[in-house]
């Protein structure tokens, strides 16, 4: 996901984000130019969101005219439900995350939420829907109080206290001399991988969305930090809707649904014991990460 990380272009999406009030996609999405972006239609109205179900519809995408990312790619997410995409690398799952928050619109097919087509409401209330806890957390050279408070304009700062206890952070910045006035970031205290992403779900529990995108960290997590990340969660994406973009299978072995994507294409679906039964490309994943987990 972060191969295509182009800093300064970042740097001005992420001021345009700020000024534009969408919060906390920039650090997940890698840009390769600024012109990717698309603009709302004359009048969009704003997405209502009542029921959060997501759905695409025969989308195929690509960024590049001759090379086709998604191929026709179909599947439901239920309101309130837990859906995990995997697959190998260069699947497509960062794809369809961006694609969800419209940084692209599909070549064909649709995007829907709530039965919204999202191509035709308002970005910034399209946005507004979703929560974005991303692999590596970007933290601004500002105080670790403002890192979350970013997640909403104008949230207050009981909000912010209890959005830093419900992502389990909150022992941490209490501990700190100057608390939520610590400075943060390059030139303030470094954050560990972990601590940063409970920053992120900070951020994300104090936008409140009905939609949320976790993107799993790849690396940089021990293993009871993950666990720890992991349970907190867990209970944050109760009774919204999740869609996970997951790279270790045990961490989502209990979601509702597991979409398996290969070359942009839906390549199996079901629950972790149906596809362990299918004995396809899911079971042989499991199998190779059991041995790296026996191994590890
Ligand atoms: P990983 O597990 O490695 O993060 P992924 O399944 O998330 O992979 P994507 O990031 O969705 O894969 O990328 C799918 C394909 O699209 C890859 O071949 C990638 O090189 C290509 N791609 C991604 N972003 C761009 C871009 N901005 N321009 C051109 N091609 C891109």
């Amino acid at each position: 996901l972060m191969q295509l990380f182009r800093p300064l272009d970042l740097l001005g999406f992420v001021y345009r984000t700020i000024r534009q009030g969408m919060v906390d996609m920039a650090q997940m999405f890698t840009l390769m130019d600024t012109e990717v972006e698309v603009a709302d239609r004359p009048g969009a109205p704003a997405l209502i969101v009542r029921r959060p179900t997501l759905a695409f519809e025969n989308v195929r995408f690509g960024y590049e005219a001759e090379r086709t990312i998604l191929h026709d790619l179909s599947f439901e997410v239920p309101a309130g439900s837990h859906t995990a995409i995997v697959g190998p690398s260069g699947a497509g799952k960062s794809t369809i995350a961006r694609l969800l928050f419209r940084f692209y619109d599909p070549w064909s097919g649709r995007i829907l939420i709530d039965g919204q087509d999202i191509s035709q409401v308002e970005q910034k209330s399209l946005r507004a829907a979703i929560g974005i806890v991303p692999q590596d957390s970007v933290l601004f050279n500002d105080t670790i109080g403002y890192n979350i408070a970013y997640g909403r304009e104008g949230a207050g700062e009981e909000e912010i206290v209890r959005a830093a206890r419900d992502a389990a952070i909150l022992p941490f910045i209490e501990a700190l001399p100057d608390g939520f006035e610590t400075e943060v970031g390059e030139r303030g205290l470094k954050l560990s991988g972990g601590e940063k992403q409970r920053v992120a779900i900070a951020r994300a529990l104090l936008k409140d969305p009905p939609i949320l995108l976790l993107d799993e960290a790849t690396s940089a997590l021990d293993s009871r930090t993950e666990q720890g990340i992991l349970a907190t969660l867990d209970r944050v994406s109760e009774h919204r809707t999740t869609l996970a973009i997951a790279h270790r299978l045990s961490t989502i072995a209990d979601a509702d649904a597991i979409l398996v994507l290969e070359h942009g294409r839906l390549a199996e679906r079901g629950t972790h014991a149906e596809l362990l039964c299918a004995d396809g490309l899911y079971a042989e994943m499991w199998a190779r990460q059991a041995v790296e987990r026996e191994e590890a």
